[in-house]
């Protein structure tokens, strides 16, 4: 039994508040990246886009939801990551009366992706495709740029948006304030149905665990009813909920400096990240969820990631 066993009523209380969550169905697998759809009364909103390999997913799970993508009119993303805004691009060119909103900083690699596909590349090699699919700019005049502690108002909604940088610097968090549900995106942690193991996503090169806990802060501020996860799903303990991602980033942070010489043997530090988290885990750390997470949350991003800043915390540059 764990904290989050009530599913059904609680997808019937968020259609209610007018929110369907789209599974995308990342790569065959439930439970990995979400969509929020949100009905703002005339038109319609999409919290993430997830990757164009799941398009077609998108696309089916809003229609299931009973909605139409074609719809949608404002898409507003929490960072540019490709698996929460991968397929933004090629939405915008499928329909032309959408309009994304993203953190200012996100918004050149949006309108332009080349420099994010070549550090991805550099990451993923021949998986780019498979995993991503195609990855188109947005166009420039389609763009808005967040702005910090501003209220966005979307068709009869109020969505507040706070930047939480610490898992990217350019991340923002979406606030619907009427049912006080929060659109967490990454830095709100991660969380799979059946475990209460919260875990820290922690990628290169922005992973700065300070400016992370400012973050948690700014959203324990907003005082939020329910937590809404990209990865994966709505949970109703929020503050239980944003109180665990912190001591997780530690407890990494920790495992790095105990590595020693380790720390820059990827493969290495891989499997101790691998091994932690089945500990944590313990008798839910079954095949899937292990492999939901890593998908989410790759072993080895958060091995590079781990390196990275500990070698920028050694320069004095973080
Ligand atoms: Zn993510």
């Amino acid at each position: 039994m764990s904290r989050n066993d009530h599913h059904d009523s609680l997808e019937t209380r968020l259609k209610a508040d007018g929110f369907s969550v789209i599974d995308l169905g990342f790569l065959d697998t439930s439970h990995v990246i979400a969509a929020y759809l949100v009905d703002v009364g005339s038109q319609l909103a999409l919290i993430e886009t997830g990757p164009s390999t799941c398009l077609d997913n998108l696309e089916r799970g809003i229609t299931a939801a009973g909605y139409d993508l074609r719809d949608v009119n404002r898409i507003i993303v929490t960072h540019i990551h490709l698996d929460h805004s991968g397929a933004a691009g090629v939405i915008a060119r499928k329909y032309p009366n959408v309009r994304v909103s993203v953190h200012p900083v996100g918004a050149p690699h949006l309108i332009e992706p080349e420099r994010l596909v070549r550090s991805a590349a550099r990451i993923y090699g021949d998986d780019m495709d498979r995993l991503w699919g195609e990855i188109a700019g947005v166009p420039e005049d389609r763009v808005d740029l967040l702005r910090d502690g501003e209220t966005l108002a979307v068709g009869k909604r109020s969505l507040r948006i706070a930047f939480t940088p610490g898992h990217a610097s350019h991340h923002a968090v979406i606030f619907d304030e009427q049912s006080r549900t929060l659109f967490a995106g990454d830095t709100g942690g991660i969380r799979m149905p059946g475990s209460d193991f919260v875990a820290a996503p922690i990628p290169p090169p922005e992973f700065d665990p300070e400016a992370w806990e400012g973050s948690i802060a700014t959203m324990r501020a907003l005082a939020p009813a329910r937590i809404a996860l990209t990865h994966f799903g709505v949970y109703e303990d929020p503050a239980w909920h944003l109180d665990q991602v912190m001591p997780r980033v530690r407890e990494l942070v920790a495992m790095g400096e105990a590595a020693g010489d380790e720390i820059s043997d990827t493969t290495a530090m891989t499997r101790r990240f691998d091994a932690f988290q089945r500990r944590k885990i313990g008798d839910a750390a079954t095949d899937l969820m292990m492999r939901r997470l890593n998908l989410a949350n790759p072993d080895v991003l958060a091995a590079m990631g781990l390196e990275r800043y500990l070698s920028k915390r050694g320069e004095g540059k973080a």
